[in-house]
C-alpha cells in the first residue's frame, strides 16, 4: 500500500529559470535545454496517498506543470502564503473549476492568506477552509498539520510566537511517515521546530542556498539584504537543528549562476537540489 508519493512539479523560485530577460550562465542554460533539470517552473508540489491526490502552492507555471505531468483533475491545494510565486496561478484555475470540475476549489491557508484571497481573487468562485496553527486535519488518508513560520520581517517580526498566523509550512504524517515542507521562511517559532525535527523528508526553502558564493553583480548585492528568508550557512544550520533522514530544497533561484549538477556536486548524498519532476514515495 501507497503510504506517499511526493512529487515536486516546479523548483525553482519566485522568478523560475530562465528568469524574465535574464541572460546569466544558468538561464542561458536554461533557454538551451529546456527538459534539462536547470529549467525550473515556480513552486508547486504534487502529494498522492491512496485515496487521492492535492496540491500544495498554486504556482503560476500550474498550467504548464498541469500538461507536462498529465494532471488529474485536482480539488484540494494547500497554500502556504500569499505571495506570488506560491499563489497566483489561481488565475489560471478559474475557468476550469468554474466550467470544467463544476465544483469550488478548496483552498486550505491561514487566516492571513484567507484575507488575501478574498481582498484580491474575490471574482474566483472557491471554498476556503482557514487552519488554526498546530491544527491537524485529514486529506485522503494523510494527516496534516499546519506549522506555522516567520517570513514577511517586515509585518512578522514584533510578533510574539503565539501570535503568528500568516505563513504555514505543513506535516503530512501516514503511518509513521513525516514529510516536511517548509515554505519561505527567516525563523521558526520553538513549538514549530520540534514538530519538524526528525523528519524522513523536509522539503525546505532554498532560495538564498550557497548565497556566500553569489556573483558580485549589482542585482545579487541588492538581494542580499533580504530578510524574508535565511541564507547561506544559516540554511545548514537549521536543516543540523532539525535533524531529518532526507532533505530536498525548492525555490531554487537562479542568484547562484550555477547548474543543478554543480549545486548538487557541493552537497552530500542526503541533501537533495530538487529539480522539476523529482520523486520520492515512501
Ligand atoms: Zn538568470
Ligand atoms: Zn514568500
Amino acid at each position: 500500500m501507497l503510504n506517499m508519493k511526493i512529487r515536486i512539479l516546479g523548483s525553482g523560485a519566485w522568478e523560475g529559470i530562465p528568469a524574465p530577460f535574464c541572460k546569466c550562465k544558468v538561464c542561458e542554460l536554461a533557454k538551451e535545454y529546456p527538459n534539462s533539470k536547470d529549467h525550473r517552473t515556480r513552486p508547486e508540489i504534487l502529494v498522492e496517498g491512496d485515496k487521492g491526490k492535492f496540491l500544495i502552492e498554486i504556482s503560476p507555471d500550474i498550467r504548464l506543470q498541469s500538461a507536462k505531468f498529465n494532471l488529474p483533475a485536482i480539488r484540494n491545494f494547500l497554500i502556504s502564503h500569499w505571495h506570488f510565486d506560491h499563489m497566483y496561478g489561481l488565475m489560471d484555475l478559474h475557468a476550469w473549476s468554474e466550467l470544467v470540475l463544476r465544483r469550488k476549489i478548496c483552498l486550505h491557508c491561514s487566516k492571513d492568506t484567507s484575507k488575501w484571497l478574498n481582498k484580491n481573487f474575490n471574482h474566483i468562485s472557491k471554498k476556503i477552509i482557514i487552519h488554526k496553527p498546530f491544527e491537524s486535519f485529514s486529506l485522503y488518508g494523510i494527516i496534516i498539520t499546519a506549522i506555522p513560520v516567520y517570513h514577511m520581517y517586515t509585518k512578522d517580526k514584533n510578533l510574539k510566537e503565539d501570535e503568528l498566523n500568516s505563513t504555514f509550512g505543513y506535516i503530512l504524517e501516514k503511518n509513521k511517515k513525516k514529510v516536511v515542507f517548509l515554505p519561505d521562511y527567516y525563523k521558526l517559532p520553538a513549538k514549530s521546530l520540534k514538530l519538524c525535527t526528525n523528519a524522513d523528508l523536509l522539503i525546505v526553502d532554498g532560495t538564498f542556498l550557497f548565497s556566500e558564493s553569489f556573483p558580485k553583480k549589482f542585482f545579487q548585492k541588492m538581494i542580499l539584504t533580504d530578510k524574508d528568508h535565511l541564507h547561506g550557512k544559516d540554511i545548514f544550520a537549521l536543516i543540523k537543528l532539525l535533524k531529518p533522514k532526507k532533505t530536498v530544497f525548492h525555490s531554487i533561484s537562479h542568484l547562484t549562476e550555477k547548474s543543478h549538477e554543480k549545486l548538487q556536486n557541493k552537497l552530500p548524498k542526503s541533501i537533495i537540489v530538487s529539480y522539476d519532476g523529482i520523486e520520492f514515495v515512501f
